[in-house]
């Protein structure tokens, strides 16, 4: 009898340790495949389900051969895991009921039913960006479930397609195998000013390369991918506008992300290898990272119950929309890195024995209001989520493309002042090696001191964390993930104009001035305006 989680994992371990040894290599089968055994509650379940798999990762010019166990990727499991802790832990914040299965699922697999649920997708991710102080990699797949939801129920509307019966059908898996997606929307796209059929080489875009009676083929690539090596299933989708000249590139559809054909190559982080060194304080977050790769998908095998679309090349801009409108406003989570760094620069004030100056002090009250503002876009943009016709809720677009755009910018004035609070030693601080030196040690404990009673390690850690977050590992989360991920800035102000109402506004103003012969007609395509006054919920 299996008393135990750890008991019942070993048995789970042991199954899969046989099945992989022998009875995979005769059925030519993926292991994701076989996960489905198997029920992932805990983090530490999570952890081990990523074990075994046959992933062709490459880092520092060798290939990983267990990923789970290199210190240099461990700290972005570790990101993951905390999701499904954090669903053990507080249930209510990171979990929900699932109409589709009927089950209490992972909030991150969920297909928001109500305003409300985008709201608690917000809340939960701030409080894993509190708790991890870095990206915690699973927002992208929850944000390319839940604009594929209604996506594929469109598509189908007017090709008379399936494709949001078997997106159902994926969707009933992952939340019954409790499972983490990646979503890979970034292509490669080479000559930006070029689309993917005008391209030299048309791989610089994914795209379908054959098809049979079981299914397609796709080569290509997918850049930047966040947590790809985590993650058990990756959905493929397009990344830009399509015309009909570029039908081949038109193609969303689900792998594991152990596919046969999948080469990842690591990307490198701002001090990376100094998770691979002795100690911990030099990580500044030795538990926590993000991660990301290049991911080459080489003739990769797609059967058709897990595509999604195939050449309606017309769909790609709404799915594009779609997710980036969650997406944008899922930047909240960089709020809860945020309360992080204002922690650490209070602190390190405090250690330096000036927590009561009144410059700091405002400094502090910058840090917050930038940090809230970040918060209050993205939360307001879930409260006024409407129904779609799929009947999935989608939060509203311009306050998403409001809340990213401030996350363009906020993080780096927080990092600023973080920066300004701490001094100069966040840069010139000697290595926990010389630390711990017999010789060096001593020196550094009498010269390092801060404020009477503040232990000189505590103020060595701080800074570090500051360090991290402001120019090491975890700058890459906290700055330029901020400025690109779900699209540059420019992304944002496009949308924003396309959907800002100028002769709807001209001609508020011309009626308060009494301008009564010169009304225009409000031309923009936008229903913000019909969102934020409308008083019922309905489907807009
Ligand atoms: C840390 C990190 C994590 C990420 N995670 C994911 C992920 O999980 N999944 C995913 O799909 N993507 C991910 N991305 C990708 C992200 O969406 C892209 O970085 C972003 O869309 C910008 O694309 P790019 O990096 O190719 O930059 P570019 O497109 O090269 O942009 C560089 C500059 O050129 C401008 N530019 C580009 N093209 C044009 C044009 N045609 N006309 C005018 N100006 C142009 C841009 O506005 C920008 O200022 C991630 C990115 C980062 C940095
Ligand atoms: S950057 Fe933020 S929103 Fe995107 S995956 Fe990471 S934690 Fe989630």
């Amino acid at each position: 009898m299996l008393e135990s989680d750890s008991d019942r994992n070993s048995f789970v371990n042991f199954y899969l340790y046989c099945f992989r040894i022998f009875i995979q290599p005769r059925m030519n089968i993926s292991v994701a495949n076989v996960e489905q055994f198997k029920t992932i509650r805990t983090g530490e379940d999570y952890i081990q389900s990523l074990r075994g798999r046959d992933l062709k990762i490459y880092l520092f010019g060798e290939l990983v051969k267990e990923p789970v166990d290199h210190p240099m990727i461990r700290p972005s499991i570790n990101a993951v895991a905390e999701t499904y802790d954090l669903a053990v832990r507080e249930e209510e914040l990171a979990s929900a009921h699932s109409s589709i299965t009927g089950l209490q699922v992972n909030r991150f697999l969920h297909i928001a039913e109500s305003a409300h649920d985008l709201v608690l997708q917000n809340k939960m991710q701030r409080k894993l960006g509190q708790n991890t102080g870095t990206c915690f990699q699973r927002c992208v797949g929850m944000d390319a479930l839940n604009s594929l939801h209604s996506t594929t129920f469109e598509i189908d509307e007017k090709h008379k397609t399936n494709y949001h019966k078997r997106f159902l059908e994926f969707v009933k898996m992952v939340q019954k195998e409790n499972l983490v997606i990646g979503g890979a929307m970034t292509d490669p796209k080479g000559d930006r000013s070029k689309g993917p059929a005008e391209q030299d080489d048309p791989d610089l875009f994914t795209r379908v390369v054959a098809k049979d009676d079981k299914g397609i083929y796709v080569s290509g690539a997918k850049a930047h991918q966040t947590g790809c090596i985590n993650s058990h299933w990756i959905i493929l989708m397009p990344t830009v506008r399509l015309t009909e000249n570029d039908k081949d590139w038109a193609v969303v559809g689900a792998i594991p992300a152990d596919a046969k054909g999948v080469t990842y190559i690591y990307g490198r982080q701002s001090c990376d290898t100094r998770s691979m060194e002795e100690g911990n304080i030099d990580d500044g977050n030795a538990k926590y990272g993000g991660q990301e790769a290049l991911m080459i998908l080489d003739r990769v095998f797609i059967p058709w119950d897990k595509i999604f679309m195939h050449g309606e090349y017309e769909f790609a801009s709404m799915l594009i929309e779609r997710f980036t409108c969650y997406h944008r406003r899922s930047y909240v989570c960089k709020t809860g890195l945020g309360d992080v760094l204002i922690g650490a620069a209070a602190t390190i004030a405090d250690y330096n024995g000036i927590p009561n100056v009144s410059h700091i002090k405002d400094k502090l009250v910058e840090m917050t209001h930038l940090n809230e503002t970040i918060f209050a876009a993205g939360i307001a943009s879930s409260y006024l989520g409407h129904k779609m016709k799929s009947g999935v809720y989608l939060n509203e677009d311009m306050l998403a493309q409001v809340c990213k755009h401030n996350v363009t910018r906020f993080p780096y004035e927080i990092s600023r002042l973080a920066q300004d609070i701490a001094g100069g030693l966040v840069v010139t601080l000697p290595s926990e090696k010389d630390f711990r030196h017999p010789v060096a040690g001593p020196m550094l404990k009498k010269y390092l001191k801060g404020r009477k009673g503040v232990d000189v390690e505590n103020r060595m850690r701080v800074l570090r964390l500051i360090e991290n977050m402001t120019l090491g590992r975890n700058a890459v989360g906290y700055l330029t993930e901020s400025m690109h991920g779900a699209g540059s800035p420019q992304a944002q102000r496009i949308q924003m104009q396309r959907q800002m109402q100028i002769g709807y506004k001209k001609n508020l103003a011309k009626n308060l001035a009494g301008v009564t012969n010169d009304i225009e007609k409000p031309n923009e395509p936008s229903d913000y305006f019909n969102r934020v006054f409308k008083t019922k919920d309905s489907v807009l």
